[in-house]
């Protein structure tokens, strides 16, 4: 049975001004490395045979419903405001309305250049295509809002990075791709029907409840918020926070420069253009507020009143903190067994992770070890480590199921950059099977391996990744 996607486009029917329609460039050689059968399923795709799957999802047929389109939005980069950014490699095919009847995108990326490449080609290479399957994969199996990875394909082409390397294409699958940029491209150039129909189009798809603009923002602050903890709750770094990369859905959205932490470090950060640590792993939580404040800025144009909105936009963003520090400390608290967290217990975690900081200790295997008497192995200083334990078993002691809870929300397994650049190294060389083993212990993430004990070693000093890169 040919392929058939159950297109039902929205977005296409926005005005011009919002996008730039186009076709895929075709690629030489298509070939599929991954089809992602369970969530082609959810959305009512009826999968082709694999050379189909990878002329599609190359950009070389474009199936019967899609109506691709780059669209435009503009952003800070690094506290820099962009006016005019937009899909540089990237289109959308259309939207798909899933079984749970939710609406999604489907997006190409690395598809060819568009009106808004700049200077870039267009396209990616495998690196970050399989980095960005995997993570997303592994973040969506452990319950984060998250893009997802529906199809990777090789080209059969070389793109020009440092040198040659072999290019790729990634179809994202996503809520929707309304970031906080597009919002900003509209305010910046007074555009102001075109910031009332996304306004509109945006309460509709995601925020139907929102009675305004200060509705809007305050649903996406929550959902920002919340995500982030959650990130933060899995040692998660994004790497590049910038407003452009950020949704108006709440959902993950480009795994650029990504990684999990290894060992604890407030500190961290891994991206090679983050020069200044401003979107390290600790200052997540300030530069999400940050951002929304650009959202609000950019919003205060549809209010009547706009000085009565700065006021209370402001305060709505100054609010953020303490709705963060609740995300916080509810993800930190399940960590460690407590299912209704009270005053001091956040204390209780800030002290774990202190000590876990003086002694370098893992952060995923720590707290997926908590339960067990191996939690002590990962501190040199055992005293103290049992010192806080006692504590913390005073505290737990009266929880319903502390153990389960942890087990729960302290994944064994996650994607290590040294395993991510691994995998990407065989799949360049044209071994594929670390990827796709990769893939599918980090998409069982709360399951214990032992056959995966190798994945979850912390990096030896040689493995160690000290950078990761855009792509
Ligand atoms: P990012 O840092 O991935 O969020 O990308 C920032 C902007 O640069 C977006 O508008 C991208 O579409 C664009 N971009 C990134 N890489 C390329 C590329 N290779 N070719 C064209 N545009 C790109
Ligand atoms: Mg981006
Ligand atoms: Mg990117």
């Amino acid at each position: 049975m040919a392929m058939q996607i159950p297109f039902d486009n929205s977005y296409a029917r926005l005005p011009d001004g919002f996008f730039s329609r186009l076709a895929p460039t075709p690629v030489r050689h298509p070939k599929l490395i991954a089809w992602n059968a369970a969530l082609g399923d959810d959305l009512g795709i009826t999968a082709g045979d694999h050379a189909e799957l990878a002329s599609v999802f190359a950009g070389n047929t474009l199936p019967v419903g899609a109506e691709p389109l780059a669209q435009l939005y503009a952003g800070h980069q690094f506290g820099n405001f962009n006016p005019q950014l937009g899909d540089g490699r990237a289109l959308l095919l259309g939207e798909v309305v899933g079984h749970d009847g939710k609406r999604r995108d489907i997006q190409l990326k690395g598809s060819g250049r568009t009106p808004f490449s700049r200077m870039g080609d267009g396209r990616a290479w495998l690196g970050p295509v399989l980095r960005e399957y995997v993570l997303s994969e592994a973040m969506h199996a452990m319950g984060v809002p998250t893009t997802r990875a529906l199809a990777a394909v090789r080209t059969g082409e070389d793109v020009l990075r440092e040198g040659p390397l072999p290019g790729a294409v990634l179809t994202r699958v996503a809520s929707s791709h309304i970031r906080v940029g597009t919002f900003q491209v509209f305010a910046a150039r007074n555009d102001m029907q075109a910031l009332r129909q996304l306004y509109d189009y945006t309460v509709d798809r995601h925020y139907p409840h929102a009675t305004d603009p200060g509705g809007l923002l305050q649903a996406v602050i929550d959902r920002q918020a919340a995500l982030v903890a959650q990130w933060m709750s899995l040692g998660f770094i994004h790497g590049v926070m910038n407003t452009d990369n950020c949704t108006l859905s709440g959902e993950t959205i480009d795994y650029g420069p990504c990684a999990f932490m290894d060992d604890y470090d407030p500190d961290t950060v891994f991206s090679s253009i983050d020069r200044f640590g401003r979107y390290g792993y600790a200052a997540q939580a300030d530069i999400i507020v940050w951002n929304m404040a650009q959202l609000a800025t950019a919003l205060v144009p549809l209010m009547p009143d706009p000085d009565a909105a700065v006021k209370r936009f402001t305060e709505q963003v100054h609010g953020m903190a303490d709705t963060i520090r609740a995300e916080w400390t509810a993800r930190f608290a399940a960590k460690i067994g407590i299912a209704d967290p009270r005053d001091g217990d956040a204390q209780l975690v800030a002290e774990l992770l202190t000590l876990m900081h003086t002694d370098h200790a893992d952060f995923t295997n720590t707290f997926r070890a908590l339960p067990t008497p191996e939690a002590r192995d990962q501190f040199a200083d055992r005293d103290a480590f049992d010192a806080w334990a006692a504590k913390w078993k005073a505290r737990i002691e009266n929880q319903p199921d502390p153990e389960g809870l942890m087990r729960r929300t302290n994944p064994a397994i996650v994607p290590r950059n040294h395993r991510v650049e691994q995998m990407i190294e065989a799949a360049v060389g044209g071994d594929d099977a670390p990827f796709h083993r990769l893939l599918e212990a980090c998409t069982n993430p709360f399951t214990d391996q032992p056959e995966n004990d190798d994945l979850r070693r912390p990096p030896l000093p040689s493995e160690r990744v000290q950078q990761t890169f855009c792509g």
